[in-house]
């Protein structure tokens, strides 16, 4: 099958944006944050070529980018708000924590590998994204320091939403995460937590690498 591609850059945007909206992405705030952000910044070697596809694709720590409809569902879930102080759990490739940096105040962003951590503060400098601080840790257990946080997104799969991460949110604030085993399919919810407690809504089906416990070795 031969497919159509786009004759220049700004038709290849034209039809990522346009797949985004057909997927369900239709926040303008949001829309606007994924025409800034230029995935193909975030995905090396021979995965390049491919960064405009709506996919998963590989990154360094056999670890993966998630498909840009997953990113903008999930972005639009979390409803992120200009004054807002995000937490994300799972930088990767950098690429979720840098649209997160155009529609927040501040972003934090943990990961358990020193060498993704590293690879995104590199991006975030060319990209002059000074509002995120990168930090290698376990995520699960949250930035106690800079709690609470009005919005928490998780981009790795735990069983149920790690506790320490119930704790850093904000009353009225918003989470986003996959829960379900790591080998099939799981699902994304969306937790509010109000005055007495939390709200939990099912969003979609989803595919995520495992939330795992402590640091890795890379
Ligand atoms: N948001 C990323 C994709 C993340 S893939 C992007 O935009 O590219 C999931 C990431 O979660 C992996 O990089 C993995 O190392 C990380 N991860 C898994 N368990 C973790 C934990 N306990 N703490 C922090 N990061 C974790």
């Amino acid at each position: 099958m031969t497919e159509d591609l786009p004759r220049n850059e700004a038709e290849r945007k034209m039809q990522f944006l346009f797949h985004l909206r057909q997927r369900g992405v239709t926040n303008t705030r949001v829309l606007q944050a994924m025409e800034a952000i230029d995935r193909g910044l975030f995905v090396r070697g021979v995965f390049a070529g491919r960064a405009y596809d709506d996919t998963p694709l590989p990154i360094a720590s056999g670890q993966t980018i998630s498909q840009p409809s997953v990113v903008g569902l999930m972005t639009q879930a979390l409803d992120v708000q200009p004054r807002d102080k995000v937490l994300e759990v799972g930088t990767g490739s950098g690429y979720q924590a840098a649209i997160l940096a155009k529609l927040a105040r501040r972003v934090y962003t943990v990961d358990r590998h020193k060498t993704l951590v590293q690879g995104a503060r590199a991006v975030f400098e060319q990209l002059g994204l000074h509002t995120i601080t990168a930090i290698t840790g376990d995520g699960s257990f949250g930035l106690p320091e800079q709690a609470p946080f009005d919005r928490i997104i998780v981009t790795a799969a735990a069983e149920d939403p790690p506790g320490p991460l119930l704790a850093q949110l904000a009353v009225g604030g918003i989470m986003v995460l996959p829960v379900g085993q790591s080998d099939t399919v799981q699902s994304l919810i969306k937790v509010t937590r109000n005055e007495s407690g939390f709200d939990y809504d099912e969003i979609l089906p989803v595919r995520f690498v495992p939330l795992v416990e402590g640091l890795a070795s890379d």
